[in-house]
């Protein structure tokens, strides 16, 4: 009697997930792939700043998982991991479920970082899923009923500060004086140069506070305590939005299960974590040895789930795998309504052009999902389709 195959089970149908086993399932359908994600919903996070500003409706930006593999002939389970049996191959669930499986890639992305500072976890809103969108929306909206020029501080001067900042500033004009704050002496320190000064010119065209080399100590429920070159300065606050930092989201993991760098899980060029050769990590929960600089994206998640799809393919038709390479497809970010800056591939340019550029590339990276949501009214999809036809016009030339 042949015993059933063990599936390949993924853990997080983020960006590195579900790209995973999508190419995946592309690649050799006859493979058993199950897919588990605590949520129902993918969440697009780079679209959250327009589905907060109502330039694209929310069911554009968080498809249902159900859909989106139903579609390509995969199982999905929609449940929680609590714990990992790496020697036995056993997954455990929130709901007492046990799973074996053949293959195991973990991708369960990030959560907010707040670096242990006093307050932060009480008293400020974040903005890493669809759970702190709706509870920010709600404050913002609740706002708009009483007085103007409420004191709005937004900590971090990474993309997440500065798309938030540009979006509030367009959406509530005057009802928030929004200031920035960064620990170091610039914006965007880690970004491309030409989205930064992009970034200066629309920020300062909103009047927004830039508060450079200022480090926040402490926010409690009407104070925000800053740290700066003048000394302590202690100001009252309407509400504080914390964007300067994640950390992985590994609490399924007990201490020193597995090796780990930088508080992520350490994986080799193949993605392989260290003493189990079945199972992988990749994302935002990983960091590859030698290539410890790679940023924390959904573009090097998309990548990485592609790599590891196309090298487990090849390992199980008894191949050579391959190394995994990094392509820098450049950077995109969403300065206000009806605006961006791009800059990557020897490309940079920003504004109007650059926002529509910006929803259509991502139109084209959203997950395929059923024809019935396709045809809605939605902007997003029309581009999506209208990019196919497109592309492959262009490939037949
Ligand atoms: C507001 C915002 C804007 C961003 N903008 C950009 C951008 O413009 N460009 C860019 O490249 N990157 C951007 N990023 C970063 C990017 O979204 C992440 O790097 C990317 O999502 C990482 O992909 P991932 O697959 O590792 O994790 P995720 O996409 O976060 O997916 C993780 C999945 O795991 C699931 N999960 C978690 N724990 C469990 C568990 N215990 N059991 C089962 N399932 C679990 C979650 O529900 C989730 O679906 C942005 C992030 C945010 C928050």
């Amino acid at each position: 009697m042949k015993l059933r195959q063990k599936p390949i089970v993924i853990v997080g149908a983020g960006f590195a997930g579900m790209t995973f086993a999508l190419t995946l399932k592309k690649l050799n359908p006859s493979l058993p792939i199950l897919v588990v994600d605590s949520k129902t919903n993918f969440i697009f996070k780079p679209l959250m700043y327009e589905v907060l500003s109502k330039e694209i409706r929310s069911w554009e930006a968080t498809p249902k998982f159900a859909n989106i593999f139903s579609d390509a002939s995969i199982t999905f389970l929609k449940n929680c991991l609590t714990k990992i049996d790496f020697k036995e191959n056993i997954l455990e669930f929130s709901d007492d479920l046990k799973l074996g499986y053949q293959y195991l890639v973990i991708c369960t992305g990030s959560v907010p970082n707040s670096f242990s500072i006093k307050g932060v976890d009480e008293n400020c809103y974040f903005f890493n899923d669809f759970h702190d969108l709706n509870k920010l929306n709600s404050f913002l909206k609740k706002s708009q009923e009483t007085a103007f020029n409420r004191k709005l501080f937004i900590i971090g001067g990474g993309p997440s500060g500065i798309e938030l900042a540009c979006k509030i500033k367009d959406i509530f004009k005057e009802q928030f004086e929004i200031n920035l704050i960064e620990k170091s002496n610039e914006i965007l320190n880690k970004n491309k140069i030409f989205n930064r000064e992009q970034a200066e010119k629309a920020l300062e065209k909103r009047q927004i506070n830039i508060l450079l080399n200022s480090t926040v100590k402490e926010v409690s429920e009407t104070k925000i305590i800053i740290s700066s070159e003048v000394g302590i300065t202690s100001l009252d606050k309407d509400i504080v939005i914390y964007t300067a930092g994640v950390k992985p989201n590994l609490s399924y993991l007990e201490t020193d299960q597995i090796t780990k760098k930088f508080g992520r899980i350490l994986v080799n060029n193949n993605f392989q974590i260290e003493n189990y050769k079945n199972c992988f990590a990749i994302g935002d929960i990983s960091v590859v040895e030698g290539m410890e600089d790679l940023p924390i994206t959904a573009q090097v998640a998309m990548q990485e789930g592609n790599h590891l799809a196309n090298n487990l393919e090849l390992s199980i038709q008894g191949k050579d795998t391959l190394p995994f390479e990094f392509k820098d497809n450049g950077e995109m970010i969403s300065l206000g309504i009806g605006e961006a800056s791009i800059s990557g591939l020897g490309v940079t340019f920003s504004g109007k052009l650059a926002f529509e550029a910006r929803r259509l590339i991502y139109a084209s990276k959203l997950p395929d999902i059923t024809e019935s949501l396709k045809s809605a009214s939605s902007w997003i999809f029309q581009k999506k389709s209208f990019l196919k036809k497109f592309l492959k016009k262009d490939n037949s030339n």
